[in-house]
């Protein structure tokens, strides 16, 4: 079994991996982003809510996001294993979700960042936005998410350094090879439970 996250940068490649690993280890994949977009797409009121924040590029609100991601966690029962992509993604976010698993003996086994430099990462999401019309995927909103992320996100580094779980991998190269770095990375940690 194995809980981990993936923490990086817009266009680091949270969600190509994350569904890799997913398939590798077994385990779901839950993107915050992917579950705010279905809200999107079915018109609920919480995607009504949400949508304005992302197409500023801006953090949808901490309460939104970890009801979210923690209902889905816990579901009917607990779930054992996932990968996640996108969340915790603020500090309060980051101190509610390890309340959350240290209650339950289920924190995070690992945590992945992945370093990609920035013009790298602005040319990615301007290539997805091209392909897949994400509507944030626009040149303004990806500088402002840029800065939300090292602001914001980016402190969440330390937070879990700090606790002896994070694991920084080059996230440049072939999506195999960085699929691979990860995996040495995560090899270890996965237990039978
Ligand atoms: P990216 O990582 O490329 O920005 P995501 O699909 O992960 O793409 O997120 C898209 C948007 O969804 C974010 O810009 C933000 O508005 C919102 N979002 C996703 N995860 C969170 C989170 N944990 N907390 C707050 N907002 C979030």
């Amino acid at each position: 079994m194995l809980r981990a996250l993936l923490l990086a940068p817009p266009g680091a490649g949270k969600g190509t991996q994350g569904r890799r690993l997913a398939e590798i280890y077994g385990v779901p994949h839950l993107a915050t982003g992917d579950l705010l977009r279905q809200h999107v797409a079915e018109g609920t009121a919480l995607g009504a809510e949400a949508k304005a924040y992302m197409d500023r590029g801006e953090l949808v609100p901490d309460k939104i996001v970890t009801s979210l991601i923690l209902n889905r966690l816990t579901g009917g029962k607990p779930l054992r294993g996932f990968i996640l992509d996108g969340f915790p993604r603020s500090l309060k976010q980051a101190e509610d979700s390890y309340e959350w698993g240290q209650g339950r003996r289920l924190t995070f086994q690992r945590v992945i960042s992945l370093a990609v430099d920035r013009d790298e990462l602005v040319r990615r999401l301007l290539e997805r936005g091209r392909q897949s019309g994400r509507t944030d995927d626009t040149e303004e909103t990806i500088r402002h998410r840029l800065e939300v992320y090292e602001a914001t996100t980016a402190p969440l580094l330390d937070f879990y350094r700090q606790r002896g779980i994070l694991a920084e991998v080059d996230g440049t190269g072939s999506v195999e090879e960085v699929t691979d770095r990860i995996r040495a990375a995560l090899d270890p940690v996965v237990d039978a439970g």
